[in-house]
């Protein structure tokens, strides 16, 4: 019976002294693995250009709140939408005004999933015309607890459909559309000019998501945007060219 107490203390000894430690560790790396994918070491493992769909997380796993908005805010850098947002602020437009989270000269201090989420007439325009509209949305619908400028999403969750990483640049449209704003912005008279014409391309693609079992009110909806954003030229130029690079890499 002694002896069994003795070998039993020893074990726990043992187990106490090495395994914790190791399970301590191993939790580190993988602790250590989310930052350096968080800080962009590990988010180009494939190199670009490879036609195998790229996920930003890994699908059907934990992932961190923190890594979730690093992430959304990732695909937009990679998108260029930074471009139109320059214009849009210059233009009294920025989505932060009288946010109590917006530090002067420093920017947001509380980024969240609910603003990285949303998107306003712009940049929905851009994700719509370039086909990833949908996989932004079905991404977000699986982050829960969003709410107005702040959020109640836990500090993980499991996702199980990624936002995958172009493979080849869009900061070409981003740019044309920023000039195309520019332009509009200078040449009329009307004081927010672009950001009333933004709230109306805004509503016209929400109308379409929810008529998107109706082919007549899809079409007509279609339509009226293809009206909206006529004045932008040089982004239609470089929006068939991305469709060209799409057909012919
Ligand atoms: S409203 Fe749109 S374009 Fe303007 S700052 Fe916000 S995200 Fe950028
Ligand atoms: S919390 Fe949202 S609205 Fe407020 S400053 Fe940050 S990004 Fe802008």
């Amino acid at each position: 019976m002694i002896l069994f107490a003795y070998v039993a203390a020893i074990v726990i000894c043992f187990y106490v002294k090495y395994t914790i430690p190791y399970i301590q560790t191993f939790e580190y790396l993988i602790f250590l693995k989310e930052q350096m994918r968080l800080s962009g070491f590990m988010t180009n493992e494939q190199p670009r250009g490879n036609s195998q769909p790229i996920h930003a997380l890994p699908e059907r796993e934990r992932v961190s709140r923190q890594m979730i908005i690093k992430t959304g805010i990732s695909f937009l850098h990679e998108l260029g939408t930074d471009q139109i947002c320059k214009v849009c602020i210059a233009n009294s437009g920025s989505c932060c005004i009288g946010c109590r989270h917006l530090s002067n000269g420093v920017g947001c201090q509380q980024r969240n999933t609910s603003c990285t989420a949303w998107l306003c007439g712009y940049l929905k325009y851009m994700l719509y015309e370039t086909g990833l509209l949908k996989e932004w949305n079905e991404f977000w619908n699986q982050v829960p607890g969003q709410d107005f400028r702040e959020d109640y999403t836990p500090d993980y969750i499991f996702i199980e459909q990624s936002l995958s990483i172009q493979d080849q640049t869009m900061k070409d449209l981003s740019e044309a559309l920023a000039a195309d704003l520019q332009e509009l912005a200078q040449s009329h008279i009307a004081i927010g000019f672009i950001l009333t014409l933004r709230e109306k391309i805004d509503k016209n693609i929400d109308r379409l998501m929810d008529y998107k079992n109706d082919p007549k009110q899809e079409t007509k909806i279609k339509k009226k945007i293809k009206i909206l954003s006529s004045p932008f030229h040089r982004f239609h130029k470089a929006l068939s060219e991305y469709r060209q690079r799409q057909i012919n890499p």
